[in-house]
C-alpha cells in the first residue's frame, strides 16, 4: 500500500468527525457547523497536498536545471582548457615566426663571413642619411675601399685564409670607426663606409687612419703571416646627390687609388671639362 504523508491527519479528522458528530447528533447547527468546519480543514488538507506536489515538482525542475549547468559548466571548461592550448601553441608560432623574421632580417642587414653590414642595409641607409643631410644641412662623406691584390692570397694561401683575412679587415676598420659610422661589404673584397656629419677633411683623416691600421694589421695562424694594404676613395656629399652619384664619386676615387700605386687614399676630383 502507497504510503501517504497526510494518512495520520486524514485519520484523526475521520475520528474527530465521527465523535463530534455523536457529541452533537442532538444539535442541527453544531452540526452543521462542525460539517462546514471538517469541510474546511479537508480542503486546507488538499492544498497543502497540492502545494507539497508543486514543490516536489519544482525542486524535481531545479535538480534537473542543476544537472544540465553542471554538464554546460563542464563543457564550458574543456572549451576554455582547450582554448588555452590552442593559445599556448599560437604564442609559440608567434615566437617561432618572430626569431624567424628577425633571422632573416639578419640575414637580409648582415654580411654573413664579416659580420660588417650587407650591400643591401649599405644602399638603405645610405639613401636615408643622404636624406637626413638635406635637410640638417650636416656634411656626409663616403669611403670605397678595395683590398690590393687579394686574389694573390687566395692564389698563395688557399680560400679559407682569404676568408679570414677579411674577417680581420672588418675587425681593424671597426676599431677605427664611430658608431655612428655604416661598415659594408658591398663586393668581395670591396668595402664602403658612410660617415654622416663628415666633411671632406674629416673623411679624409679617417680613411688615411684605417689604411694605415690596415697596412700595419698581421693575419697569423698555422698557414703563417699575412700582411695586405688597401685602397681607399672619399667622395663627400654635394647639394643635389643621389646616393648611387656619391658611390659612384668615391668608386672612381679608388680606382685613381688603384692606378696611383695601391695603399693609398685618394678623394674625387672633377675631372676637367
Ligand atoms: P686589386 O688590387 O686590383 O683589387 O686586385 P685584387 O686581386 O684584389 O682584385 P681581383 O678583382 O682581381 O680579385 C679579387 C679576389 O677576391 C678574387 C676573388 O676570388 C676574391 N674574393 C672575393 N670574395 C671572396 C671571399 O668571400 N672569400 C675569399 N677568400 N676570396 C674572395
Ligand atoms: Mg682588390
Ligand atoms: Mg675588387
Amino acid at each position: 500500500m502507497k504510503y501517504n504523508l497526510f494518512d495520520k491527519e486524514e485519520r484523526i479528522i475521520q475520528q474527530a468527525e465521527k465523535k463530534s458528530l455523536e457529541f452533537f447528533a442532538k444539535s442541527e447547527d453544531v452540526v452543521a457547523s462542525l460539517k462546514e468546519l471538517i469541510k474546511a480543514y479537508r480542503f486546507i488538507l488538499l492544498e497543502q497536498q497540492r502545494l507539497i506536489r508543486v514543490s516536489d515538482l519544482q525542486q524535481e525542475n531545479l535538480r534537473k536545471t542543476t544537472e544540465e549547468l553542471d554538464e554546460k559548466n563542464q563543457q564550458l571548461e574543456e572549451q576554455a582548457k582547450n582554448l588555452q592550448q590552442l593559445n599556448q601553441l599560437l604564442e609559440q608560432e608567434i615566437e617561432q615566426r618572430k626569431s624567424l623574421e628577425q633571422e632573416l632580417q639578419h640575414m637580409v642587414t648582415t654580411d654573413m663571413l664579416t659580420g660588417a653590414w650587407s650591400r643591401c642595409k649599405f644602399w638603405e641607409n645610405g639613401e636615408y642619411e643622404l636624406e637626413r643631410r638635406k635637410r640638417s644641412l650636416e656634411p656626409m662623406a663616403l669611403l670605397v675601399m678595395d683590398i690590393d691584390h687579394f686574389k694573390l692570397i687566395n692564389d698563395r694561401f688557399g680560400h679559407m685564409v682569404g676568408d679570414e683575412a677579411l674577417r680581420q679587415f672588418v675587425l681593424v676598420c671597426k676599431a677605427g670607426l664611430r658608431a655612428v659610422d655604416g661598415l659594408a661589404r658591398i663586393g668581395g673584397e670591396e668595402f664602403g663606409v658612410i660617415l654622416p656629419g663628415a666633411d671632406k677633411q674629416a673623411a679624409l683623416i679617417i680613411a688615411e687612419r684605417m689604411r694605415a691600421s690596415v697596412a700595419d694589421a698581421v693575419v697569423q695562424g698555422d698557414f703563417g703571416r699575412v700582411q695586405f694594404t688597401v685602397s681607399i676613395g672619399v667622395a663627400e656629399a654635394m647639394e643635389e646627390d643621389s646616393f648611387m652619384q656619391l658611390v659612384n664619386r668615391a668608386d672612381n676615387a679608388m680606382y685613381e687609388a688603384k692606378r696611383k700605386g695601391r695603399n693609398r687614399v685618394e678623394y674625387y676630383v672633377e675631372p676637367a671639362k
